[in-house]
């Protein structure tokens, strides 16, 4: 017997996770609005420097390259790939305890040189299948405690 044989896989996400916070689309400060106005188009919309044409996540009131306080939102491909992934067994909050194990995942987007990364979940594989590198696009799925909030979640290619 290996040590791969070992292993017992954890079963894929099939949804993102219930009982976390969601912001409030009500109070959501404007530089950060564009973001949730996209994923209710299905569109990932990164806030883009109008000065320099940086793009930046999070979203800030300020560039962070060139100060300015002007910017628009362009809709990016939605491809990545996972830059850093853990599974989470043990939950730190009472809503989770159902959900484990559950991945915490940073994709990196292929615009701009790799440098715009968003914190999710892979959905649809066996989590420790999850590697860093590994192609993935975004799908958007309605968040099951308020459903007007859609979340960005990300799902391997499938000819990877
Ligand atoms: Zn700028």
């Amino acid at each position: 017997m290996t040590n791969e044989d070992k292993i017992t896989k954890s079963a894929p996400m099939t949804k993102p996770l219930v009982g976390i916070p969601l912001p409030d689309l009500n109070l959501v400060p404007e530089f950060e609005r564009g973001f949730w106005e996209g994923t209710k188009e299905h569109e990932l919309r990164i806030q883009e420097c109008t000065a320099c044409k940086q793009m930046r996540h999070l979203p800030t009131p300020m560039c962070p390259y060139c100060h300015s306080l002007t910017h628009e939102w362009t809709k990016v491909s939605g491809r990545g790939t996972v830059y850093a992934n853990l599974i989470v067994r043990q939950p730190n909050h009472p809503s989770l305890q159902q959900q484990v194990p559950y991945n915490i995942t940073l994709v990196e987007l292929e615009e701009q040189d790799g440098d715009i990364r968003l914190i999710s979940n892979i959905l649809n594989i066996e989590q420790e299948d999850i590697y860093i590198g590994m192609p993935v696009h975004v799908v958007f799925i309605a968040a099951e405690d308020n459903p007007d909030v859609i979340l960005p979640v990300f799902v391997p290619d499938v000819d990877q």
